[in-house]
């Protein structure tokens, strides 16, 4: 008898039809032998409808408030899973995180987890029932409800499988599997029957958002083996194993390309060029909780310097309003503020033993004469700040050029 942690993404819960298909799902799960623990989202659509309605209250609105709005949603989805399982004779527990004893540090509407009891899901599990639990939310040490930030059911699921040390974790989503880019931007794309956690990692940070990024680093540093499943498909099979690197793997170069459509950059013009400037300055917006994304710092003329970088864009009015103190401060002379940008990026292991890599990338862009704004390399990846008018077509021409498609392109009439 196995134990599986089950977790239905909010396409899979979006209506009431499809709450009762998750409901069966689970059932089939439990009659072959398995227990089963479920984690669910908010309908889909929901979680965007609550954070709109705060936004026409406030500009900024309170974040501890924020979470508490937000954490609704999941609220609706596990009661009415359980309810289901209930009508169909499967004993079920809906269970909000505070219930569960999911506990994170304060940072509100970016939590993170720091340990699960979890003693209500064994307790449930122990009498026969299916745990339901509240995915992308917990409390912090205060009891207030915080929540994981967006895509945060994924690390509810994964953490939880962590602590209950169960076999595998299922996420069961809109798509049948983890592609070499997302399906809906590549028409082309194909699935991979396996990735690394690495691979997975580099991929979800840099946007790919069908596993959100922390869930990835739990089951990374607790070995839980995580499969991404469609919940539409009938059969079982398919589906994408995130798992240790092993000879399995396909050995290629650049195995997937992602995007992403949520950063803004910021240029800070005119920086007095000397020791301890890009301390004062990051310093406090690290210590507001804004994860500074990329960095480049122009070569200086006259002891003056600029400086980019690119943050979430939900925090670009937070960041502003510190970099603005900040400005003043250190004597720079001005800011600005690039809103429409994206970053693609290519990841794979290969690239470690590589190189003509990343000058591929280059070209292939100026070929679609896309300029590139900002770039960034590790072992694993390299990244490109563009226009955002040209995310989905910088994705698709990347994707053919390092022949990740499922057929060869198609050739250009
Ligand atoms: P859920 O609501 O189930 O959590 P998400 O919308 O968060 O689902 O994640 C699934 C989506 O991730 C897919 O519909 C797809 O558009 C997107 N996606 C982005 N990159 C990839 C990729 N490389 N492989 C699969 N899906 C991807
Ligand atoms: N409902 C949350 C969101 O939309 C969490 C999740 O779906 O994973 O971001
Ligand atoms: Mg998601």
């Amino acid at each position: 008898m196995a134990l599986i942690v089950q977790k239905y993404g909010g396409t899979s819960v979006g209506s009431v039809e499809r709450i009762k298909n998750v409901a069966r799902r689970v059932m089939r799960a439990r009659e072959r032998g398995d227990q089963v623990v479920v984690v669910v989202s908010a309908m889909s659509g929901e979680t965007d409808k609550l954070v709109r309605m705060a936004s026409e209250i406030a500009g900024r609105p309170d974040e501890r408030e924020l979470d508490m709005l937000l954490s609704s949603g999941e609220r609706v989805t596990i009661a009415l899973l359980a309810m289901a399982l209930i009508e169909e004779g499967c004993p079920a527990e809906s269970l909000t995180g505070r219930q569960v004893g999911i506990v994170t540090d304060s940072a509100h509407t970016k939590a993170r987890i720091e340990r699960i009891e979890a003693d209500r899901v064994r307790q449930a599990l122990a009498e026969g029932k299916v745990p339901i639990v509240a995915g992308f939310q917990g409390i912090d040490e205060k009891s207030d409800v915080t929540t994981l930030g967006r895509g945060g059911s994924d690390t509810t699921a994964v953490a939880l499988a962590a602590a209950l040390g169960a076999d595998l974790c299922d996420i069961y989503t809109d798509v049948d599997g983890v592609y070499t880019t997302d399906p809906n931007v590549a028409p082309n794309a194909r699935r991979l029957a396996r990735i690394s956690y690495d691979e997975m990692l580099e991929m979800a940070s840099l946007g790919a958002k069908v596993l959100q990024t922390r869930s990835v680093e739990f089951a990374k540093k607790y070995d839980v083996p995580v499969r991404v499943l469609s919940s539409f498909d009938e059969g079982e099979g398919g589906g994408t194993l995130v798992t240790r690197e092993d000879e399995a793997m396909e050995r290629v170069v650049v195995s997937g390309v992602t995007y992403n459509k949520s950063e803004a950059k910021i240029t800070i013009v005119g920086v007095p060029d000397r020791p301890g400037v890009a301390a004062r300055i990051f310093g406090p917006i690290a210590g507001a909780s804004i994860n500074v994304d990329m960095i480049i710092q122009n070569i200086g003329s006259h002891g003056l310097t600029d400086l980019s970088f690119t943050i979430p864009r939900a925090d670009l009015a937070r960041t502003l309003e510190i970099a603005r103190g900040i400005i003043a401060d250190i004597g720079a002379k001005d800011l600005n503020v690039q809103e429409s940008i994206a970053k693609v990026s290519i990841v794979g292991v290969g690239m470690r033993s590589h190189s003509g890599v990343a000058a591929k990338m280059f070209e292939t862009l100026a070929r679609e004469g896309i300029n590139i704004i900002m770039i960034s390399t590790s072992e694993i990846k390299v990244s490109c700040v563009i226009d955002l008018k040209y995310a989905e077509l910088a994705v698709r021409v990347l994707h053919d050029a390092f022949n990740l498609g499922a057929e060869p392109a198609a050739a250009e009439a």
